[in-house]
């Protein structure tokens, strides 16, 4: 079988006044993320790790957020055409694994919600979407509650013909 990995990595800072959305699940806290889009960080990273194994460039160069046509664009969406992308190209899902790093709010308690969420945009059974939660010790940007960061890696392949 044909391999392919790739990594995704992104981050927004918070802003008040939006609502926060991860992973395609609105997560009730004070403050939201900035962005052009929905600033869906986990999706955006997840989006980027696909595009990224079926080397078919990043977000920004498929969604740029110089378009107004993305403006509070649902990163759902965005996600669903990428993966497309990936498909078309004959490959499928082996797996994703995700880190938020966040010192709040705190992630865990609707883990399980984004891995249904985004499991259910790809079409692919819920084991294959790992999401983990981490802080960042207090320690940069992020320790200071600055603002939401995700590491994602997405492996696909393409089976093998005989
Ligand atoms: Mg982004």
């Amino acid at each position: 079988m044909n391999f392919r990995i790739g990594l995704g990595y992104d981050v927004h800072p918070f802003v008040v006044g939006r609502k926060l959305m991860l992973g395609g699940v609105e997560i009730p806290f004070s403050k939201g993320l900035k962005g052009h889009s929905d600033a869906d960080v986990l999706l955006h990273s997840i989006t980027d790790a696909l595009l990224g194994a079926g080397g078919l460039g990043d977000i920004g160069s498929h969604f740029p957020d110089t378009d107004p046509k993305f403006k509070n664009a649902d990163s759902a969406i965005l996600l669903k055409e990428a993966y497309a992308l990936v498909t078309d190209a004959g490959y499928e899902l082996s797996n994703i694994d995700a880190t938020v790093v966040a010192e709040a709010p705190k992630i865990m308690p609707y883990v399980v919600k984004i891995r249904e969420r985004i499991s259910s945009l790809l079409g692919c059974e819920t084991d294959r979407v790992s999401i983990k939660a981490t802080t960042n010790e207090k320690m940069g940007f992020v320790g200071r509650s600055e603002g939401i960061a995700v590491h994602a890696v997405a492996l696909i392949y393409k089976p093998a013909v005989d």
